[in-house]
């Protein structure tokens, strides 16, 4: 198994993208979850509608719902089409015209992997935990760079989602992907540790509605 990683996430801030359908972050739409808008079925593609005519980055970019993100085509070919059809789905992506965006696509991770961090500090407490939401269950943890993955991936996949729902791929397909300036994405190294520095077990399991506190104290 591969000891490094890379997180691919957009630079974009772009608000025009953001999504008008389904309406309202996902409110009332039952793929969503109604608490932490967690997409709930990773076996079906999103279909999304934007309030914009196309997405202003040239390969990926956030969208105002959470867990859905759209990627060009091109980026999909660097990915490796073998790897994007076995673990990713790909949904379509309409404008505000109702005109479908040719090359764009929403993406899902079929596998999800949570980022771990370092625990933040403030007035010597440790302001750091993992949360599992209440209503589907997932568990939710924001760490401070420098991130990395504990305990390492364990499926055949090659391209997985975060927990911040960008996408996370093995080093050795980061040679395939060659970074240009304005691309709208970015890699963010994401190192195998044998163990976590955040204080919590290395296995996160969790109980809806329960955090896991850090024993870590400043
Ligand atoms: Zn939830």
């Amino acid at each position: 198994m591969e000891k490094l990683y890379y997180h691919l996430t957009s630079v974009s801030l772009d608000a025009s993208l953001e999504v008008i359908s389904p309406p309202d972050r996902g409110r009332g739409d039952r793929r969503f979850c109604q608490t932490c808008f967690n997409v709930l079925k990773r076996d079906e593609p999103i279909d999304i509608r934007i309030d914009a005519l196309r997405p202003r980055t040239r390969h990926f970019d956030v969208t105002e719902l959470w867990d859905v993100n759209v990627i060009h085509t091109s980026l999909l070919d660097l990915l490796g089409r073998e790897h994007v059809e076995r673990d990713l789905l790909l949904g379509t992506v309409t404008n505000k015209k109702g005109h479908v965006v040719e090359g764009w696509h929403t993406v899902i991770g079929r596998e999800r992997l949570i980022l771990r961090g370092n625990p933040h500090f403030w007035k010597g407490k440790a302001m750091f935990g993992a949360g599992c939401c209440k209503e589907c269950g997932l568990l939710h943890c924001h760490g401070a760079a420098p991130r990395y993955l504990c305990p390492g991936p364990t499926s055949d996949r090659v391209i997985r989602q975060s927990d911040t729902t960008c996408l996370i791929i093995p080093a050795s397909l980061k040679e395939a992907i060659n970074l240009k300036r304005g691309s709208g994405y970015a890699l963010e190294k994401l190192p195998v540790l044998e163990s976590p520095r955040d204080g919590m077990p290395i296995e996160l399991s969790c109980e809806p509605g329960k955090r896991i506190e850090t024993t870590l104290t400043g």
